[in-house]
């Protein structure tokens, strides 16, 4: 039987309830799909501070890498919020990311048929969207050179975006992948009328593109991008795009899907490997009531055994239940009059019931 090893990094906040949620159903799909899983456990963030004093202590990087997937719920809280910014359990997730060689940032937003009128758009019955973000992670401007100075006097600051072309031409191929196992559109942001950086962007895309001529790849500016988004995200399948212009447009496209905690992520590095995490933060305000909504983690849950286990269907049987189970019952984030009220527990024991 197929073995595997997951670390799972509970965090901070409601990160503990449902990450055991989330490992409560890779159990079930396991057993169902016949194959093993071996769970380990570090720490990260918050609860990383309080019991060795660092956000990410270097045996939770060891745990990470000596495994096939990681699985984590989210870090942060108001306990923690007036350490500065190294000690802070952000830094363990920019930390966790750039330990872990996480290039490739993917945040799927969907209109879930049974969640339609949570969205912020008008949508008809046929205007639902699907749109899978590819984000780079490590490189530009978030960690390029930066700093502070004085001129004539005045106080000044930069940032500076910087991308080699083995960093764009490995995110565009991801991109381009993915595009291929879903509708075959890929479209590549940038702000190319203006930064030399993006110009270089696109031409590396367009240079990868000749590998992939089953792909259709169109270029948007980014200020476009974000309107196209609210005007018709229908049109889109696949967008890749940097660090900075990603952090931005994945959140709005989260935003429109109408339900941020419903949506998954995955952060990639070459091979399989992968950490998987919701995209929403550590709600401190509903932590310990039993009222958060697992299906985000569920989800990531369904990409980590999509995408690093390979095991396709258990994870399209994961995502299957998940839909069936909205129309039956909702945490209170999501709740419809005429549906059941259930709490973190009841709702993963109806997904497993229906895996
Ligand atoms: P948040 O996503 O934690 O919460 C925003 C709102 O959404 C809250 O009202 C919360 O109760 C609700 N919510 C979030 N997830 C939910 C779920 N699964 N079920 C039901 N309701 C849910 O964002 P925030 O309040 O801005 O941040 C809280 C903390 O989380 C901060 O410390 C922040 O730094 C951290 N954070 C961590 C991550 C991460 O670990 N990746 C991401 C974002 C924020």
């Amino acid at each position: 039987m197929k073995m595997y090893k997951v670390t799972v990094l509970e965090g901070d906040g409601i990160g503990p309830e449902i990450t055991r949620e989330a490992v409560r159903v890779l159990k079930a799909a396991a057993e169902k799909y016949n194959f093993n899983i071996d769970f380990d456990y570090a720490l990260l963030g918050g609860a990383a501070i309080d019991a060795v004093g660092t956000p990410l202590p270097e045996d939770t990087v060891k745990r990470c890498k000596a495994s096939d997937a990681v699985l984590l719920g989210a870090v942060g809280g108001p306990k923690w919020d007036n350490l500065s910014g190294d000690m802070r359990p952000e830094a363990g997730l920019l930390g966790i990311r750039k330990a872990l060689g996480l290039y490739a940032n993917l945040r799927p937003s969907k209109v879930f048929k049974p969640l339609k009128n949570a969205s912020p758009l008008k949508l008809g019955d046929t205007a639902c969207f699907d749109v899978m973000i590819v984000r780079e992670l490590t490189g530009g401007i978030y960690f390029g050179k930066r700093g502070r100075f004085e001129r004539d006097g005045v106080a000044c600051a930069f940032d500076t975006e910087e991308y080699s072309q083995p960093e764009i031409e490995r995110i565009a191929e991801i991109a381009f992948e993915l595009a291929m196992s879903r509708n075959g559109r890929l479209c590549s942001v940038d702000k190319a009328n203006v930064l030399e950086s993006s110009r270089f962007w696109r031409e590396t895309v367009l240079r990868v593109s000749e590998k992939y001529p089953e792909v259709e790849l169109s270029h948007l500016y980014v200020d476009n991008c974000a309107m196209q988004l609210v005007k018709a995200p229908w049109q889109f399948d696949v967008i890749v795009t940097s660090n900075l212009f990603g952090d931005i447009l994945s959140d709005e496209a989260a935003m429109i899907s109408g339900s941020i905690g419903m949506l998954p992520s995955a952060s990639l590095s070459s091979g399989s490997f992968g950490l998987y995490e919701p995209v929403h933060g550590s709600a401190p305000d509903i932590a310990g009531t039993g009222k958060a909504n697992p299906l985000a983690t569920i989800l990531s849950a369904a990409m980590l055994l999509k995408i690093s286990l390979k095991q396709e269907a258990a994870a399209a049987a994961v995502e299957g239940a998940v839909d069936a189970v909205l129309s039956q019952m909702r945490t209170p984030d999501i709740y419809e009059d005429g549906l059941r009220k259930a709490g973190t527990c009841e709702m993963t024991d109806a997904v497993i019931s229906l895996i």
